[in-house]
């Protein structure tokens, strides 16, 4: 079977992770999205930890609190035909999607509900006549950026009264300002996907802040901006499809909070950031939880792999053959120790 493993560690190094080796054509001309570009140019080593090797990562609060709090707006936003479903109707909805993943105790996740429900009620008063100018919700698009495929969701999509286009991405979290908004080359992207595949001028760009109920909105951006992101997208495609995976060390910075800190070879022997997953500085009672939950995700998955194995093993026994190709993998049969047969998994050249 195609197989990941953590070998113990050994006092002074890392452990290591095996995963099967990837042909050199996976590599290339994968689809990124913003979020693996930017991964990707803070450490490319934890861009590998995660698309290559895909070691899980702790669930974290706030990614579930921002999809619950952002299903709710898709639910509000995307009957543009009919009525606007009621504030009721919206908590309700909320409250049936609720996420109950990364939070680390019943409080918090209790007052993160309650913020959500603050937030959509506040949206709903503030902007329930609004809405008619929504053109696309959740825009799902594939576009080609000098050559690479790149894919991603815009939150919204609104008509300008002279026919062009205005984006607003929904956030959660810490408060900005309009700097960010000028700068930020998520919207760059957005605005570049957006323009090609609608065939419209993008006019104006919004980060809407939720938790302030505040929109920010300034011109497209440049082309200086443009020209920018494009540079960085080619980069790290280049990287990528070059099989460079450094790490990019950084102890009092985004190593903090990296899930991959014990695993990973710039700290092989060394003193783990403070505060990091596994430090000495990391309070007991969390690493027993995390273990709990890593060990039942585990043992889930573990238990779903060998059900499939069942039906694939049937599947080869009756159709006499040894090889079934899906999508994304290859599935072999090969023998395993005293011949019993056993599956080997391996992906296909290029990931969808
Ligand atoms: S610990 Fe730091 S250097 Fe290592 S993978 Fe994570 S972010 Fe990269």
């Amino acid at each position: 079977m195609s197989q990941l493993t953590f070998d113990g560690s050994l006092e002074g190094q890392a452990p290591t992770v095996h995963s099967s080796p990837m042909k050199e054509s996976w590599y290339q001309g994968r689809t990124l999205s913003h979020s693996s570009i930017s991964l990707y140019r803070t450490c490319p080593q934890k861009w590998k930890f995660r698309y290559v090797d895909k070691v899980p990562e702790r669930p974290r609060s706030f990614f579930s609190f921002g999809k619950c709090v952002h299903a709710g707006l898709e639910y509000l936003l995307s009957n543009k035909e009919g009525p606007l479903p009621s504030v009721e109707e919206l908590i309700a909805t909320y409250k049936e999607g609720w996420l109950r993943e990364g939070y680390e105790t019943p409080a918090q996740e209790r007052w993160f509900y309650q913020e959500g429900e603050r937030i959509l009620r506040g949206f709903y008063a503030k902007h329930q006549n609004d809405f008619k100018n929504v053109f696309q919700i959740e825009y799902k698009f594939l576009v080609q950026i000098e050559g690479v495929p790149i894919t991603g969701f815009i939150d919204r999509i609104d008509q300008t009264k002279n026919g062009g286009l205005s984006l607003i991405d929904y956030k959660t979290g810490k408060a900005f300002d309009k700097s960010r908004v000028r700068n930020d080359p998520q919207l760059t992207l957005y605005q570049m996907a957006s323009g090609e595949l609608l065939g419209k001028t993008v006019e104006t760009v919004t980060l809407y802040h939720l938790n302030s109920l505040t929109p920010l909105t300034v011109p497209a951006h440049s082309q200086t901006l443009v020209d920018q992101v494009k540079a960085t997208i080619v980069e790290a495609a280049k990287g990528i499809s070059e099989i460079k995976f450094e790490p990019k060390p950084d102890a009092s910075g985004h190593c903090q909070w990296c899930d991959y800190v014990q695993i990973c070879p710039a700290f092989a022997g060394k003193k783990l950031p403070s505060g990091a997953a596994g430090s000495a500085q990391e309070p007991m009672p969390k690493v027993a939880d995390r273990y709990g939950q890593l060990d039942k995700k585990v043992k889930e998955l573990i238990s779903q792999r060998d059900a499939m194995a069942q039906t694939l093993l049937a599947h080869f026994k009756q159709t006499e053959s040894g090889q079934l190709d899906g999508e994304h993998y290859s599935v072999r049969l090969t023998n395993g120790e005293g011949d019993e047969p056993t599956l080997d998994a391996s992906p296909l050249d290029k990931e969808k």
